[in-house]
């Protein structure tokens, strides 16, 4: 029998035990990131947050279908149609074209998530490549009477689609004109969007197509709705991303999607909570900006902000500091140097891992409670009644969702000529009493990802 899985969707405001479409069969769209600058490391969370989700789903014998879109165009700085074009906004920054703006930030998009140890999805799909596909989304909008024209441009009139606004719980009527979106005189309703812009401010924009609409480029939400109708089906089991989508994009794309097909469109919604920085939302366009480069210039591994992720639940506020990261790095540290341990004596299978393995997986189909998954994790480290041979192949198991990357750590260290250098001059400078100079050279070795101790034995390597 398969297990249960209990997942709060957002559509329903429950956690629900989750029943897919065809059994054994899971398929999620997740909304990828808007290419016209690095991802931050609140965008990584939310990505972190979905592997976790897709390690869940492996974790109880699933098979995962993916699809992820690449926005490279279409996306304005407002989720709304107002505000500056975010391609546009990166090209002119970097004096590059569009184009080159959006193969250079999917390229680094893709590093960072390789870093942090996320899956890739099975299908990346670029907002670029599909521009038929969401010509024939309006034209179908079209033919069900849900789309006007108003000064070359094409909106969605959201009064034509009766259940507008529910995934948000939004209440039309109760929104004055200019409350949440600015007033745009071409606009009906003010919730109305652009599916197809063929007028706008951006006169410079260099990404336009022909259309039976005219020649011009699309909205933003319409790109998600015609991506994963292509690739998942016009019904499937699961769509996610950032609770910020909520209001606008998602509500956006139920609208179409389910304008298009007169059906319903994805059973559950799945959205992470955001990660803040002092106190307020990190954004790419504000200050503070911290990407996953930042945080390796300052000596830290990728996974140590992955345990950090791992420490809070998905559907909470996590906040971001340095000191936090701090102590991921060291929970992280401590977990590794444990599981080294561990690894230079591989006997015994003595004890009882079954409590842990079962506890792991209520907690894991408990809406990913993943820092429940994380202490149990620590509980099995820390029990001496477990042989390390059983406690090792257990913590591989846990590793499948954590992707914390234990079955690659190494017992004998492999050092590079510079750190062996880096050590002898170290020695002599101990040889020579010149503390500080030892001091100087320990720091380098620590930078470069190894902590020097001193002991009766001689010195010990440890990586960081
Ligand atoms: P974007 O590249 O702006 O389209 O965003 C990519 C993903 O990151 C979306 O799923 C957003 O909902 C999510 N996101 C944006 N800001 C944050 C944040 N501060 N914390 C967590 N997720 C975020
Ligand atoms: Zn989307």
């Amino acid at each position: 029998m398969a297990n249960i899985i209990k997942l709060y969707n957002t559509s329903t405001r429950k956690v629900e035990v989750f029943k897919p479409i065809k059994p054994g069969f899971v398929e999620i769209y997740t909304c990828g990131p808007t290419v016209y600058n690095y991802a931050h490391i609140g965008n990584l969370r939310t990505y972190i947050f979905e592997d976790f989700l897709k390690r869940a789903f492996f974790y109880n014998c699933f098979k995962v279908k993916h699809v992820m879109n690449i926005t490279d165009v279409g996306h304005l700085t407002s989720d709304a149609d107002s505000g500056e074009d975010k391609m546009l906004k990166g090209a002119k920054r970097e004096g590059k074209t569009v184009w080159e703006i959006a193969e250079f930030y999917a390229k680094a998009f893709k590093q960072d998530i390789e870093r942090l140890n996320i899956f890739e999805p099975d299908i990346w799909c670029k907002a670029t490549d599909h521009i038929k596909e969401m010509v024939q989304l309006i034209q179908r909008l079209e033919k069900n009477g849900h789309i006007y024209i108003s000064d070359g441009n094409v909106y969605y009139d959201v009064s034509t689609f009766k259940n507008y606004g529910k995934l948000a719980r939004l209440k039309l009527k109760k929104l004055k004109a200019g409350a949440r979106i600015a007033v745009d005189e071409k606009k009906r309703n003010p919730q109305d969007f652009a599916l197809w812009f063929t007028k706008s401010k951006f006169e410079e924009q260099e990404m336009k197509w022909d259309s039976p609409f005219g020649r011009g480029y699309p909205g933003w939400h319409v790109e998600c709705s015609a991506m994963s109708i292509k690739y998942l089906g016009e019904h499937f089991d699961m769509h996610c991303g950032g609770i910020d989508h909520i209001p606008v994009h998602h509500t956006n794309e139920i609208a179409q999607s389910e304008g298009a097909t007169g059906k319903k469109w994805v059973n559950y919604w799945l959205h992470g909570e955001f990660l803040l920085i002092d106190k307020g939302k990190m954004a790419k366009s504000g200050e503070n900006f911290v990407t996953l480069q930042t945080l390796i210039d300052k000596g830290y591994d990728p996974l140590d902000y992955r345990y950090l992720c791992l420490t809070t639940h998905y559907r909470k506020q996590l906040h971001f500091s340095f000191e936090a990261l701090d102590g991921a790095k060291n929970s992280y540290t401590n977990l590794k140097e444990r599981v080294r341990d561990l690894k230079t004596n591989l006997e015994g299978d003595n004890g009882d891992a079954g409590g842990y393995e079962k506890g792991f997986l209520e907690a894991i189909n408990d809406d990913l409670n993943m820092p429940e998954a994380l202490a149990l994790t620590w509980n099995l480290i820390k029990d001496q009644k477990v042989g390390n041979k059983l406690k090792y192949e257990t913590l591989l198991k846990f590793d499948k969702v954590l992707g914390l990357k234990i079955s690659e750590l190494q017992t004998e260290i492999k050092v590079s000529e510079d750190i062996k250098k880096l050590i002898r001059e170290r020695e002599e400078a101990r040889k020579n009493k010149d503390w500080k100079k030892s001091d100087q050279i320990r720091d380098e070795i620590k930078r470069k990802g190894f902590i020097i101790e001193d002991s009766a034995e001689g010195i010990k390597l440890k990586k960081l």
